[in-house]
């Protein structure tokens, strides 16, 4: 079997088109949605990962601010930061891009956004809200893999799920969202023995680990959809997955690769959240 590739950058176009409506549809209510990205010091990833998002913006229509804080302010200068955009009526979203350096508690920052402004979902009362059901904004990047399922048609109801990785920002919401979508789900990580025993049973496989190539052919159920979550920068500079894409793509039926995966459904989601805030802040006047 060879898979058929889940292009994270065509389905992310579909979700650019249809944002146009709705970026449009505020326009004419006088509302500009407007996100702001806060980065603190100058991790080389987060430098890319901030660009890219300021740059979705534009394209999108969206308005955008950047805040680039030195890697030795204090954690109260971006709380103080975080308050000012919290009250900012042209502000609809804000994120702060992760990892923050070692002096900062990452948990106190994020908690820091107000909820209807957490477009990353990271905050707990949306984290709390995705786990009872009422979602209030799902975090980005388990959410574009849930949008890859349903563009491909894979319905979830049923499935024997499968994630790898236990994140607060990745596997543990994906997890949710799966289960709310009625799939049987298994979580696994460092501590799981026999991860393959585990992955093999998958009908939907999600990886989100950080280690190249650490899922093989070998651990794909035959027909299944796997969904790489992970991007590892190699020595060479190139980007690459978590799953090796040759072996698996020979076993599953559906795949997503690194680059041009998940990764770009993460930014168009961040994008769909911040016009979402727009929406809702209009609509309460
Ligand atoms: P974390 O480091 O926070 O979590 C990694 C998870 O993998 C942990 O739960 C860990 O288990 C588990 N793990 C580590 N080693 C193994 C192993 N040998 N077997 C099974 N499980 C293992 O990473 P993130 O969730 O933040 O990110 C994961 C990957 O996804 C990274 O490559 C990251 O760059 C990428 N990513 C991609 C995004 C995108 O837009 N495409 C967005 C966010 C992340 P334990 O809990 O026991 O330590």
């Amino acid at each position: 079997m060879t898979a058929k590739i889940i292009d994270g950058a065509v389905i992310a176009q579909q979700v650019y088109a249809a944002l146009k409506q709705r970026v449009e549809a505020l326009g004419r209510r006088g509302v500009k949605p407007g996100l702001a990205v806060v980065l603190v010091g100058n991790h080389p990833a987060s430098e890319v990962y901030v660009r890219n998002k300021v740059r979705a913006c534009a394209d999108a229509g969206l308005h955008s601010e950047e805040y680039r804080l030195p890697l030795h302010c204090t954690e109260a200068e971006v709380l103080a930061l975080l308050q000012r955009l919290n009250g900012d009526p042209k502000i609809h979203g804000i994120l702060v891009q992760l990892p923050l350096p070692p002096q900062f508690n990452a948990q106190r920052v994020t908690q820091s956004i107000a909820p209807a402004k957490d477009v990353d979902g990271f905050g707990w009362t949306n984290l709390g809200a995705l786990l009872t059901g009422d979602t209030i904004f799902a975090p980005c990047t388990p959410l574009g893999v849930m949008t890859m399922l349903d563009h491909i048609g894979v319905n979830p109801e049923g499935k024997e799920a499968v994630v790898i990785g236990r994140s607060t920002i990745v596997g543990k919401p994906l997890a949710l969202m799966l289960m709310a979508r009625n799939a049987t789900v298994t979580v696994c990580h460092s501590r799981t023995p026999d991860l393959r025993g585990h992955a093999l049973r998958a009908d939907i496989l999600a990886v989100a680990v950080g280690k190249a190539g650490m899922v093989g052919g070998d651990m794909v159920k035959p027909g299944a959809v796997v969904i790489d979550v992970g991007m590892n920068r190699l020595a060479d500079g190139k980007l690459t997955g978590d799953v090796d894409f040759a072996s698996a793509s020979e076993v599953a039926s559906w795949i997503t690769p690194v680059p041009g995966g998940v990764g770009r459904m993460t930014v168009a989601m961040l994008i769909a959240n911040t016009v979402t805030a727009a929406e809702r802040t209009a609509d309460n006047g």
